[in-house]
């Protein structure tokens, strides 16, 4: 397999031994970053028998497209990868009324792994099983891909800069911290300014609670968002919806989230799963708020997006709102999330459900 020609190590490597100059390094990442392109006759910076010769020698993304389905909020993409392996990345559209539905801006809800090897009974990708981690190329192609794809729906903004993703969220599929090295790596791209060139702020890791790796985003000084899949008030809950958490208990977590609040200064977005008769009721709320009253944090409530998979049904609107407002009255900052791409399984907790029916 040809390696891919934004790994700068192989590409340097190649300039050398062929004398290319370093200049022409420099145009091919602009190429690739800036003007969001992914096919050689697209580089019209670099003459014809360069693009030919680099051609030869590299790939430009390591990932093919397989499917792509689309709603008026959502796309999504399910990816295969070179050993026949799919996975599947989420483009969301943000628009409000504020701005007369305009676009505002785009997230992409990016994989770090193959399946997922948490066995949440709610989540489709469960299903899966974990299979492998992505590699940091495979996870940095599908942010290209995506890039190229918005540059060709939806050209430039008002202001004459081409339109890309503006948040990444490493969500689905799961768990990033259990491919923390490519993750680390992946985030510095990222933020790189000759790069992709996003801010801290725009970045959100996910996890369902991988302790050691909440530890080492505190000993990297890896300040990005983070957002943990909480789900449940209780240990014993939890340990029915999430049976990874036997091997996490809830006191280990929250200690260990404290020294992340007053090493970064930043808040925890707990996300918390409203499952009809499981995870809602005012017992449950009540229980979430002398868990969390005293931290740093928000809470997402996010409807429990049904698939013909698993048998869960999601928590009424009312039940909803009726959960917020005992959060509120104990002192938290709660949102109820919207539940994007639905039609196309493309929500939360249902990626994966195209590659399961294949099977
Ligand atoms: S909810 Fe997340 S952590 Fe749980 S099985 Fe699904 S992808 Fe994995």
């Amino acid at each position: 397999m040809l390696p891919v020609i934004f790994d700068e190590e192989y590409l340097l490597k190649y300039a050398k031994e062929q004398k290319i100059q370093p200049f022409r390094v420099k145009q091919i990442f602009y190429e690739l970053f800036k003007n969001q392109n992914i096919d050689w006759d697209s580089m019209t910076t670099l003459s014809k028998d360069m693009r030919q010769d680099f051609s030869d020698n590299f790939n430009i993304i390591n990932l093919s497209l397989d499917k792509k389905l689309e709603d008026e909020q959502t796309t999504k993409f399910s990816f295969k990868t070179f050993d026949w392996y799919f996975i599947e990345a989420v483009l969301m559209y943000h628009r409000s009324k504020h701005t007369k539905w305009k676009l505002n801006r785009i997230t992409l809800c990016l994989s770090s792994q193959v399946g997922c090897p948490m066995w949440c009974a709610f989540c489709v990708t469960a299903k899966m099983w974990l299979k492998r981690n992505l590699t940091r190329q495979e996870i940095i192609s599908q942010v290209l891909y995506v890039n190229n794809y918005i540059k060709n729906k939806f050209w430039k903004k008002e202001d004459g800069t081409l339109r890309a993703v503006r948040n990444v969220v490493f969500m689905w599929m799961w768990e990033p911290l259990l491919n923390y090295d490519n993750l680390k790596k992946t985030i510095e791209i990222l933020l790189q300014r000759e790069r992709f060139s996003l801010s801290k702020r725009h970045i959100t890791i996910s996890t369902v609670w991988v302790i050691a790796g909440i530890k080492k985003l505190i000993q990297d000084k890896i300040d990005v968002w983070l957002a943990v899949s909480l789900h449940a008030p209780t240990q014993s809950l939890r340990e029915t919806i999430v049976p990874n958490a036997k091997v996490h208990k809830m006191s280990e977590l929250i200690k260990v989230l404290d020294n992340y609040i007053k090493t970064t200064n930043n808040r925890i977005f707990y996300e918390y799963i409203m499952i009809k008769w499981v995870t809602d009721g005012d017992d449950n709320a009540k229980n979430l708020v002398k868990l969390l009253k005293w931290q740093f944090c928000h809470v997402n409530l996010i409807p429990y997006n049904e698939n013909p998979l698993v048998d869960f049904q999601e928590t009424s609107t009312k039940e909803i709102q009726n959960f917020k407002k005992i959060l509120e009255d104990g002192g938290l900052t709660v949102t109820i999330r919207d539940s994007m791409g639905r039609e196309v399984k493309s929500a939360c907790w249902q990626l994966g459900y195209d590659s399961i029916n294949k099977l």
